[in-house]
């Protein structure tokens, strides 16, 4: 069983009880007449059945890559307005109101498929649907940090994650990070040491950590399973929350070894929230994800979504459902997801790379190969410019970045994603406002949204951009 996290509770966590309406749910079965819940008429609602055209895991049309959109490599799928026996919610249902967990389908599946890819390690663990990682992670944070806390992050991070958590005033630890994702040697030696240095004196010791294990945004880096061991080890010496946010989980490159196991696998406490999401393996659109983590977390969490976002739309969730449960099956969509998300990321990343090898001098710049994801980090070697050490990093980036959109390549500069405190000028609507020194020598590149022919053409502009600032 999971131990008692109880005092990791946030005063917003600790308070969060149950909506006495949704409570009266639990008497709607048998014969029970409602005249409780003000659930608008179906009769109001002017949608007759959803169908959507998707594409077919039938193994034999998979693996033919030769008509992808031609209507023999899809199938039609439909929602019908009231229930069927031994099918999916119906329409009806799933645009009504309901429970903050999600739809009973879906959310079975989501735990099935979690139970099956990850073996979570203790029993009482459970899966409640979200609108994607943007949205579980929000519910985490509210669930677990007070005003003045502070949560340990790699050193480069989504900056979303900070974003979203500055305005709160919960604020971020930076933990060094190396071609593994963040050091378990620096988390553990941080805590250890906790206290010890002056602008820690007052500060509580921290008690969450966020990590991006799997193709890190923006680093491209996945952790190790003796990595990942480590964290956990550090994670459980030091008691921490683990707040896994694992979009790029299933866009892993070499998967001939299996998927590398993930922190919720490892986790014989429950310490550990997985976020996993739809966004990158069926559509960000759809606006659902789901959260693994301990039942206690989960009503609470629950309790939350019943006074907010209630639940995924349901247009969203009948249709995964009638996809994901009906049609593809467990089995389907572990082959969808090995054989076409994961294959068509692993030849983008590999076109990127190979185009980066032909354009663009090694000595100037070079990336770590990603073994996931969707990016490149790319390191800009500023010491071979002759101005080098006369000029300031940040000024010779800013010449590079605005040299490379002048030939009409864009990359998204490194400082966006550095935890570091930034100036005071600093003016977070300016691309170009955080060019600041220490922060400035990366620029990350993405494989996952141009066609090849583009990114062929931005290698080699970006190739040029760097021979030409590197001439001056
Ligand atoms: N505000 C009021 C006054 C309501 O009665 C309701 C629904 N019962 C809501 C908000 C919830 O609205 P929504 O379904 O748009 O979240
Ligand atoms: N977390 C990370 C690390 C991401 O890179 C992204 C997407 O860019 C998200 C979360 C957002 O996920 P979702 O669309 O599920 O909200």
């Amino acid at each position: 069983m999971a131990k008692d996290f109880s005092s990791f509770l946030s005063a917003e966590g600790a308070s969060r009880k149950k909506s006495p309406l949704k409570g009266l749910l639990r008497f709607m079965k048998g014969d029970m007449v409602s005249l409780g819940g003000g659930l608008p008429h179906p009769s109001t609602f002017p949608f007759y059945s959803l169908s959507a055209e998707i594409k077919s895991v039938a193994p034999t049309i998979l693996n033919d890559t030769s008509g992808k959109t031609s209507s023999a490599t899809s199938d039609l799928v439909t929602v019908p307005h009231g229930p069927q026996p031994g099918k999916v919610e119906s329409l009806s249902a799933s645009l009504q109101y309901g429970l903050g967990t999600g739809i009973k389908s879906l959310r079975e599946f989501c735990k099935e498929h979690i139970n099956q890819m990850h073996r979570p390690q203790y029993q009482d663990w459970d899966v409640l649907l979200s609108a994607g990682n943007t949205d579980s992670y929000s519910k985490a944070i509210a669930m677990l940090c007070n005003r003045g806390e502070k949560i340990l992050v790699e050193e480069w991070t989504y900056p979303a994650a900070l974003e979203m958590i500055d305005p709160l005033g919960v604020g971020h630890i930076p933990v060094t990070m190396d071609g593994e994702g963040m050091s378990a040697v620096a988390l553990k030696d941080l805590l250890d040491n906790w206290g010890s240095a002056p602008d820690q004196a007052k500060e509580a010791k921290p008690r969450v950590v966020y990590v991006i294990p799997t193709g890190q945004n923006p680093t491209g880096s996945t952790m190790s399973i003796q990595r990942r061991r480590d964290i956990m080890r550090v994670a459980q010496e030091h008691n921490l929350i683990v707040i896994e946010d694992d979009p790029y989980y299933y866009l892993q490159f070499n998967v001939d070894n299996g998927w590398v196991p993930s922190l919720l696998s490892m986790d014989t406490d429950g310490r550990v929230i997985r976020l996993d999401t739809f966004s990158k393996t069926l559509a960000p659109g759809c606006r659902v994800g789901y959260m693994s983590m301990n039942a206690h977390f989960c009503t609470i969490v629950q309790n939350h979504n019943e006074v907010t976002t209630q639940q995924p739309s349901g247009f969203s969730q009948t249709l995964l459902a009638e996809m994901l449960v009906s049609h593809w099956g467990q089995e389907g969509y572990n082959r969808y997801l090995t054989e076409n998300v994961r294959t068509e990321y692993l030849n983008r990343s590999r076109h990127l790379q190979a185009c980066f090898q032909r354009h663009v001098n090694s000595k100037l710049a070079t990336f770590i190969e990603p073994s996931a994801g969707m990016f490149i980090w790319i390191k800009i070697h500023l010491e071979h410019h002759p101005q080098y050490g006369t000029v300031s990093d940040s000024a010779l980036m800013l010449r590079l970045f605005n040299k490379c959109i002048e030939n009409n390549v864009l990359l998204v500069p490194g400082w966006q994603f550095s935890c570091k405190p930034k100036p005071a000028d600093f003016d977070p609507a300016d691309p170009l406002g955080g060019w600041f020194d220490g922060q400035a020598t990366y620029l990350r590149a993405t494989f996952a949204y141009a066609s090849f022919e583009q990114m062929e053409t931005a290698m080699i502009r970006f190739g040029e951009s760097l021979n030409e600032i590197f001439s001056a």
